[in-house]
């Protein structure tokens, strides 16, 4: 059973926790550095980017969670989890991991009002169709020649992958 860690400082972590569960894979909230020992993989939620990153630093996660990952540990992180991966964030400096080859534009597509849910076609394990909610969703608008896209919205990628650092616009909603 795969040891997965769910970043657990704000934002929409709970449910990611469910769904590992669902899944029948062992889950644990990270919240300290001492909690990432032993895990598979981690995720990173959707929530405040701003927030988690300071929080990240607060809880003096960010340096190790970074090392980590440079070493090859599985992430994936959606939403404001794509944020901090992200090795650029247009507009204001903010603390990131920035750790995937690709610079992102934070709420891209509009206010909270303009969020919305739609169906994806996801190149995972041949190709699978998954509901994917866009919530003051970022967009990537570059990416690096290593950075693989995984799914396409609107002619642009929405879901990204780097080698063991998987990145998308969106939560899957299919647990819903
Ligand atoms: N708007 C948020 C940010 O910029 C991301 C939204 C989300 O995670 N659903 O950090």
């Amino acid at each position: 059973v795969p040891k997965i860690g769910v970043l657990a400082l704000q934002g929409g972590y709970e449910a990611h926790k469910k769904s590992l569960v669902k899944l029948g894979s062992f889950a644990r909230y990270v919240r300290v550095p001492e909690d990432l020992d032993g895990l598979d993989g981690i995720i990173l939620p959707g929530g405040e980017s701003t927030t988690i990153g300071k929080l990240l630093v607060r809880y003096n996660l960010l340096e190790p969670l970074k090392l980590k990952i440079l070493d090859g540990f599985p992430v994936f992180g959606t939403c404001a989890g794509l944020i901090l991966l992200s090795q650029e964030v247009v507009g204001k400096a903010q603390h990131i991991l920035g750790v995937l080859d690709s610079t992102v534009n934070r709420n891209a597509y509009g206010r909270q009002i303009e969020s919305f849910e739609t169906t994806l076609n996801v190149k995972i394990q041949g190709s699978t169709r998954i509901p994917a909610i866009f919530i003051r969703a970022p967009r990537i608008t570059h990416f690096g020649k290593d950075v693989e896209t995984l799914a396409i919205f609107e002619g642009t990628p929405v879901m990204v992958r780097q080698g063991d650092i998987l990145g998308s616009q969106f939560p899957p909603g299919a647990n819903r």
